[in-house]
């Protein structure tokens, strides 16, 4: 009776181990894709994973930009010229997206940790009322908060520029190189509906 007793209760404690080995691998196997992502990189460990989805996801798509601009007083007697004008806008938003989704991709490549705004080919009346050129966000910064990544409304000129240096821009005096970040969240920026027609030559 008592070795019968013995046997279920060390028969437990296997059933119980049993299942304590497996709960530990299943959360190893969890953690393993999060830490493949953890390239270390100088003296930050930054997380570079490809930004086009998350941004696709928070900007406006083709069809609802359209659609804004001819329900805009400005297109909506819908002339030739009109039409002309909202193609222009779409084809250059969509450029300015790809534009800056391959220049973190390619910086991804070549490890930089800091990008810089830049206007191009003329500065963005729109967007110098929230920050500055030569405004610098950390590679970190742009995987928490895609909507840094520009464009950041229609005929918006604003691009990233990858800072090559090998000095942390936290610490540079540069002048107009200053973070865009004052605290842990951005500043607010441009709302996509703004229009700037001024690149439309
Ligand atoms: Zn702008």
């Amino acid at each position: 009776m008592v070795l019968a007793v013995i046997g279920v209760v060390l028969f437990l404690i296997l059933v119980l181990v049993a299942i304590r080995i497996g709960l530990n691998r299943e959360v190893v196997q969890e953690e393993e894709p999060a830490t493949a992502l953890i390239h270390a990189s100088g003296i930050y460990s930054i997380v570079r994973r490809n930004p086009r989805e998350e941004l696709l996801k928070i900007r406006p798509s083709e069809e609802k930009i359209r659609k804004y601009l001819l329900s805009q007083n400005e297109f909506v007697e819908a002339t030739q010229d009109g039409l002309k004008e909202i193609d222009v806008l779409i084809e250059r938003w969509n450029e300015s997206l790809n534009r800056n989704i391959e220049t973190i991709e390619q910086g991804d490549k070549d490890g930089v940790e800091f990008y810089f705004y830049e206007f191009t080919p003329v500065e963005c009346p729109v967007c110098l009322n929230f920050f500055r050129k030569g405004n610098f966000v950390t590679r970190q910064q742009i995987f928490h908060y895609p909507r840094i990544i520009p464009p950041f409304h229609i005929g918006c000129t604003c691009c990233i520029i990858p800072h090559h240096g090998t000095e942390s821009l936290k610490d540079t005096t540069e002048l107009g190189m200053r973070p865009l970040f004052l605290n842990e969240s951005p500043p607010p920026l441009p709302d996509w509906k703004t229009i700037n027609k001024q690149p439309v030559l």
